[in-house]
């Protein structure tokens, strides 16, 4: 078959199609069974919509949050990780996380206390209870969970807590989650962070936006003593996705499977995807990665110039 006809092939499945830009130059299509809502909020347009590939998804300024097919392995490569390297987080801060997904992961550790999110936007909130009541599940009526809706980066320069872990979850860089990518930002995190905490971040996908993640890991070296990466395939996000960690004393990389499986049990910490034998691989990246990481050019991101996804 020619390539012409692939393309008719392409557009014409039937049925709504959602054209996701990745970057300026990759884009993904695929098929939509029904859109359940769709709209702008104060920040961002969103979108909830029920695929035949990946059930449920959030889509907010056009990108791919979540779905409910696989946000499993995202939000417990993005939690646990870092959650289990520290060996007793008690006090945890999510910035972004808006769709729940972080925060039922943090709440299975029973060393919690409390945990703070904080989301720019609670119409996000509003809309993912409504349309996938599957994220937050009961997660809002824990009296340990406190819920915040205003700027991240505000929050971090006005508060005086300490936390033992912050996750870091915000949209990908570009409109409101720019200036949370930059060295300031990770500044502040590194400021809220009690002796002996750490951070963790989503930092981009490892093929489609190489550059942008190699630039995030080096503006968090600005901040941290040792930082290191994980990484997890996505479906629904078309791309191994990357995780990066900052902190002074604590190093996931090191951490003994024994000892994972020691915190988990005592933990009550059950998963679908992570589990203490697969830490170790999520740490080990491809070589050329671990090249690029070491050789690549990158300008460090600053509030003057901020690394952005240009989609
Ligand atoms: N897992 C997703 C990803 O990989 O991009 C992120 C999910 S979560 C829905 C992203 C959240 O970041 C949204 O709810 C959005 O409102 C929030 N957000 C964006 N900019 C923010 C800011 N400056 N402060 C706090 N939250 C922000």
């Amino acid at each position: 078959m020619s390539s012409d006809d692939d393309s008719d092939q392409a557009i014409d499945v039937g049925g709504i199609l959602y054209h996701e830009r990745l970057t300026k130059t990759l884009s993904r299509i695929f098929q939509v069974n029904k859109v359940l809502y769709a709209g702008r909020t104060k920040y961002q347009r969103i979108e909830v919509v029920d695929t035949p590939d990946f059930g449920k998804m959030l889509i907010l300024d056009g990108k791919v949050q979540f779905s409910l097919k696989d946000e499993f392995i995202y939000h417990e490569s993005l939690v646990h990780p870092v959650m289990l390297t520290h060996p007793s987080p008690e006090k945890v801060l999510i910035i972004g996380g808006g769709d729940g997904g972080a925060l039922k992961e943090v709440l299975k550790h029973n060393t919690v206390k409390s945990v703070t999110l904080v989301d720019l936007d609670e119409e996000v909130m509003k809309i993912v209870k409504k349309y996938v009541p599957e994220m937050f599940k009961d997660s809002l009526k824990d009296p340990r969970v406190k819920i915040l809706n205003m700027d991240g980066r505000k929050f971090l320069a006005e508060t005086e807590n300490k936390y033992d872990i912050i996750i870091v979850d915000v949209t990908d860089p570009f409109g409101p989650s720019t200036l949370l990518y930059t060295k300031e930002f990770y500044q502040l995190v590194s400021n809220a962070l009690k002796d002996g905490g750490a951070m963790v971040t989503h930092s981009e996908g490892m093929f489609s936006c190489r550059k942008e993640f190699v630039t995030i890991y080096r503006t968090i070296k600005t901040a941290f003593r040792k930082v290191r990466a994980c990484s997890a395939f996505i479906p629904s996000f078309g791309d191994v996705w990357m995780f990066t960690i900052g902190s002074n004393t604590l190093d996931p990389v090191n951490m003994d499977v024994k000892i994972i499986e020691e915190r988990m049990k005592k933990r009550h910490v059950e998963t679908r995807f992570y589990y203490p034998e697969i830490h170790k691989v999520l740490f080990t990246l491809p070589k050329d990665l671990l090249k690029d990481l070491k050789e690549m050019k990158v300008e460090i991101s600053t509030d003057k110039s901020p690394v952005q996804i240009s989609a």
